[in-house]
């Protein structure tokens, strides 16, 4: 081809309009779409619906946000008491002469609350024997797994932020926050979620196994939605300002009513609504 009719093809090339590419959609926003199209009002209504049997939980912070961390790796695939016992152990095996903490657990929490004391000395805590840290929190279950991810989660903290503290986390933007958390080895978004939600009342949702089983039996989001979907759903589902009481009153909700064997659909309020009574519910 002479240079000057490959000069005209390129020009032509340049003309042709570009096939455009098509964007795969969202699945999160094609399901927040589809159920405001097919059922629509049914995130006010449950909220709703929950708060006229569970009411309306204040937010307080329940805890200083290292110990919450901390308290809330311990309760993963435990019971909150288990990991209660759990603590209160680490306190006594490893006492600071910090200030002492009130547990307000509140709405939400499974256990009886953890009495007044200074947190553990968490510098001890991560340099603590693994052995000896296994044996320490063993009555929380699962001990050979948490003791050594509790360790690097407080060195992680320490080697970045030169001590303990995770005050700074307050000031970040939360989902900045949550990318921060979630980098280190063994914490996810639930993890993260709560932190922030109890510590910082930072409008992130954590869902745990009550809130997604009541959420997929009501249809409030997919049956077969993972984890991490389930988070990312409800942050597109909800406002910011009702993430508290969506968290606290679905758990509460899967606690009394909506059990995992037999749910009492007979007298639950949102029965009309459920997609598990009625797989055409509105
Ligand atoms: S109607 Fe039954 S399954 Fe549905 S939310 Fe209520 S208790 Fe759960």
């Amino acid at each position: 081809m002479s240079s000057s009719r490959a000069a005209a093809a390129i020009r032509t090339a340049a003309r042709r309009p570009r096939p455009t590419r098509r964007r795969k959609p969202d699945p999160i926003r094609t399901w927040v779409r589809r159920l405001d199209r097919t059922r629509p009002g049914l995130v006010r209504d449950t909220l709703d619906l929950l708060a006229g049997l569970h009411g309306h939980p204040v937010w307080q912070r329940r805890f200083d946000p290292t110990s919450e961390l901390i308290l809330t790796i311990l309760t993963q695939n435990s019971a909150d008491v288990n990991a209660e016992k759990a603590f209160e152990a680490l306190r006594l095996r490893y006492p600071s002469d910090l200030p002492s903490e009130a547990h307000l657990p509140g709405g939400g929490w499974g256990g009886i609350g953890l009495s007044e004391a200074p947190p553990p000395d968490w510098a001890a805590v991560a340099g603590a024997p693994l052995d000896e840290l296994v044996d320490v929190i063993r009555p929380g279950g699962l001990a050979p797994q948490k003791a050594p991810r509790i360790q690097a989660t407080l060195r992680r903290i320490h080697a970045e932020r030169g001590d303990y503290s995770l005050e700074f986390l307050g000031t970040m933007a939360p989902l900045d926050a949550r990318d921060w958390l979630t980098s280190i080895d063994g914490i996810g978004r639930k993890t993260a979620s709560v932190l922030q939600l109890f510590s910082f009342d930072h409008p992130l949702m954590p869902v745990d196994r009550h809130v997604e089983r009541v959420s997929k039996r009501i249809g409030l989001i997919p049956p077969k939605a993972s984890a991490d979907d389930a988070h990312e759903l409800f942050l597109a589902l909800l406002e910011p300002a009702d993430i508290h009481e969506a968290h606290v009153n679905l758990i509460r909700h899967g606690r009394l009513v909506c059990h995992a064997l037999r749910p009492a659909c007979d007298g639950c309020p949102i029965r009309p609504r459920c997609r598990h009574v009625d797989p055409k519910a509105p």
